[in-house]
């Protein structure tokens, strides 16, 4: 092997597939050191950043997520997936599409370009795994999945509900799945949400699988429940990193107590293996608030749990603990 053959593979690899050794600690930082191109031919997953955090209730700062979660991904890039055993970039076609550009000074533009954005990827035939962003760039995404896909169902990681009555305009990201729910774009019958531990007096139609609800019934139950729920459904899985509790998720906007674990974070992914997934986002991880790039590595760790679910849909095979049921 070369020394071309070796370090920067987000700048220097010539095809999206398979990886090199690269220096931890150094070289361009990609997300999991995959390929930098706009260049979607023959693409199954185009991760970007959506830097935008206009929408926030209280603490901003999301706007710095996908650099962060990008750092993060560093030793994640090394080794074979655990605990699925194979290398995901044997099987998909993974590049680093860059980042959704923005101009928070014509917040009249956000939506528009954000669904954009993702509409290019999906026209492209790729599956669109963003990296906010507060929490409300998910609904243009959602825009843009339900012109591909239709009404989908949603699977959403979140301390909170998001389905607060808003008037239809507002850029609040505590809202965006109510609207998103009348305008037709994801359907409450066929969606779950997960690790919830903020009141609302309406639950709009969606199963509500609640923190102390997962606390007390455990991982495997929260995976039978919600693959009872979503079923064959076409589904977009979005990850607040506000699931996690502040132990976990120090690095964020708005932090609730008695969230859940990484490892019950991750333990519930790894059991979701064989879900129709349309598209995937990982949000409101704000870096200012961060220690210790505790935040950071946890969203980098869903978000390449998500990749590996991915990849086991396209027939990677290894060690499957997300295969029991
Ligand atoms: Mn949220
Ligand atoms: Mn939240």
């Amino acid at each position: 092997m070369t020394t071309d053959e070796q370090g920067d593979q987000a700048f220097l690899k010539p095809e999206n597939q398979g990886r090199w050794p690269e220096m931890t600690y150094g070289g361009a930082l990609s997300f999991l050191r995959r390929r930098y191109t706009r260049d979607l031919s023959g693409v199954d997953v185009a991760v970007s950043g959506i830097p935008y955090d206009g929408a926030v209730t209280y603490r901003p700062g999301a706007r710095l997520g996908p650099r962060a979660i990008r750092a993060a991904a560093v030793q994640l890039a090394e080794l074979k997936a655990f605990p699925f055993g194979f290398d995901p970039f044997d099987t998909l076609s993974v590049v680093d599409y860059g980042d959704c550009f923005l101009d928070p000074h014509h917040p009249e533009t956000i939506v528009e370009s954000i669904e954009s954005h993702i509409a290019t990827i999906l026209a492209a035939g790729a599956i669109p795994l963003s990296l906010g962003g507060d929490h409300f760039v998910t609904y243009p995404i959602l825009r843009a999945i339900a012109k591909t896909h239709g009404t989908v169902a949603l699977l959403h990681f979140d301390a909170h509900c998001d389905t607060w009555e808003d008037d239809g305009a507002r850029f609040d990201h505590g809202s965006m799945f109510l609207r998103a729910a009348h305008e037709g774009l994801i359907d409450p019958a066929r969606s779950c949400q997960v690790g919830i531990r903020t009141h609302n007096d309406s639950d709009h139609g969606f199963e509500l699988l609640t923190a102390p609800w997962i606390h007390r019934h455990g991982i495997d139950a929260t995976i039978a429940a919600i693959r009872e729920r979503i079923g064959d459904s076409t589904v977009y899985l979005t990850f607040d990193i506000d699931c996690l509790d502040p132990a976990f998720a120090p690095g964020t906007g708005t932090p609730v107590a008695g969230g859940l674990s990484s490892a019950q974070a991750l333990g519930i992914l790894h059991g979701l293996a064989g879900l129709d997934i349309a598209g995937a986002d990982v949000v409101e991880v704000a870096p200012a608030y961060d220690h210790a790039e505790i935040t950071a590595i946890a969203g980098a760790a869903i978000a390449h749990d998500i990749i590996c679910l991915l990849a086991a849909n396209m027939g990677a095979t290894g060690n499957l603990l997300g295969r029991q049921r």
